[in-house]
């Protein structure tokens, strides 16, 4: 028989990295009819889960853990995806097509996706890897910030983003003293406008949170084996419970050191493969182009994730799908519900609807007459018909809404703050 360059009729398609864009890589697989094998291994032990209630409802007691949980128990092996835990990836040999496991065992692929997501960036001050210093990425670090809320008094937040507000109105409800330091100017300096950062401020000194910008962190201060205060350029804050959030690092480690091109990120092409054609990326740890901005782009949200990873999936089958979508973002703190579409970047004028005082407005931000991105605050359906907007003009019709299997629902994030 002579050589072919065809792929198998049933291809492996292997995925690193369970969680949200792995996961529902392996659902949009079934879903568009593909029959072969498809393994999701995931480092954590627990099933595919949902990270953003781990800041919000999870971490207030609202939600319970089972909640979480994207599938119920004994669907992905009712779908033939051989789903394993507990498994870390340890490198990928491209020459073989294979992965390589930390417990040495070697996986075939035909073709891979990497899902590995984003990490937690690490304080540098000695101490930061004591137990009263937390990260919040994983429903492990959840369950453990919410043990150490129900018996800290004084919180200290380091970093004033979407997580760290977030962090700091659950603590505050729960009635901690919760001071947030932000070493820029204002908070969420790198995702909205001056004028959102000082509402959201006020709104958290009204909830009794001390927020302080332009401080900068100089050192952990412990009493025996406890934390007792953050030294700050501008003297201590007393703390017996502190939460680091300082943004994300992608997990492009293995992609690295397999010699894809990375850049701050796995880079990956509209279709979501990377530098080599049998191996695709999605969600957090990829930096990819973004046809409403014109630049290349890394988002960790939940929206980027399930549309890369549906994008992924659809190319890895063998069909073909191009990832151009508006980002879309949402936070809920205490009884705002922020939504965030497009991005404010590069805006020449904001028009403002609502009213700030009563906590109901939106930011809408245009250049050269066109909208570009909004911020919502309690204003739901000015958000959706915005997006819309964004949305029949910079977003070709690039995810294929495929019709779902009998049994599989199609997989969307909620729209509704969780
Ligand atoms: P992840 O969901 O992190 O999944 C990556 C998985 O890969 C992880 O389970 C990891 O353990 C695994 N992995 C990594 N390396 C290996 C390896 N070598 N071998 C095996 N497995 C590996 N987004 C929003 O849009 N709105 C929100 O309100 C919001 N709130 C958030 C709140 C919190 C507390 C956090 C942490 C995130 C929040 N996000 C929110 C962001 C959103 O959850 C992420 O963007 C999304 O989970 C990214 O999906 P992902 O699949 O790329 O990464």
């Amino acid at each position: 028989m002579p050589p072919t360059n065809r792929p198998p009729a049933d291809p492996t398609l292997l995925i690193i990295g369970a969680g949200q864009a792995g996961s529902q890589a392996a659902i949009t697989l079934r879903e568009q009819g593909h029959q072969g094998p498809i393994v999701l291994l995931g480092k954590e032990a627990h099933p595919p889960y949902m990270r953003p209630p781990l800041s919000k409802k999870f971490l207030s007691g609202e939600l319970e853990q089972a909640r979480l949980f994207f599938r119920p128990p004994g669907f992905h092996a009712e779908h033939r995806i051989d789903l394993q835990g507990n498994v870390e990836v340890a490198s990928i040999d491209r020459q073989a097509s294979s992965v390589i496991l930390k417990d040495g065992r070697r996986l075939h692929y035909d073709r891979l996706l990497l899902a590995t997501g984003s990490r937690p960036r690490q304080l540098a001050q000695p101490g930061a890897d004591h137990a009263d210093v937390l990260y919040l990425r994983g429903l492990d670090d959840a369950i453990r910030l919410r043990q150490q809320i129900g018996r800290a008094r004084h919180m200290v937040i380091i970093g004033g983003g979407y997580i760290g507000l977030e962090v700091a109105a659950t603590a505050a409800q729960a009635g901690l003293q919760v001071t947030v330091l932000e070493r820029a100017g204002r908070l969420l300096e790198r995702v909205t406008t001056a004028i959102v950062s000082s509402y959201v401020e006020q709104v958290h000194r009204d909830h009794g949170v001390d927020v302080r910008c332009n401080v900068q962190v100089s050192g952990l201060l412990f009493d025996g084996p406890r934390l007792r205060a953050v030294q700050t350029d501008q003297g201590e804050v007393s703390a017996d419970l502190l939460l680091v959030g300082i943004g994300g690092l992608p997990n492009d480690d293995l992609a690295r050191a397999a010699g894809l091109t990375c850049d701050d990120g796995i880079c990956v092409d509209a279709a979501c493969r990377t530098s080599d054609p049998v191996i695709f990326a999605a969600g957090d740890c990829t930096r990819h182009p973004n046809a409403l901005c014109g630049r290349m782009l890394r988002l960790e949200s939940v929206q980027n994730a399930v549309d890369q990873a549906s994008v992924a999936a659809v190319n890895m089958a063998g069909g073909q799908a191009i990832y151009s979508r508006v980002p879309w973002f949402w936070s809920q703190q205490y009884d705002l519900k922020m939504q965030s579409a497009g991005l404010s970047d590069g805006h020449d004028r904001i028009v403002e609807c609502g009213d700030r005082s009563s906590h109901r407005f939106a930011l809408k931000y245009l250049r050269d007459g066109q909208l570009i991105g909004i911020d919502a605050i309690n204003m739901p359906a000015e958000y959706l018909a915005a997006r819309k907007t964004m949305a029949a003009r910079g977003e070709l019709a690039s995810v294929p809404q495929p019709c779902p299997a009998p049994g599989l629902a199609a997989t969307q994030p909620s729209p509704t703050p969780l």
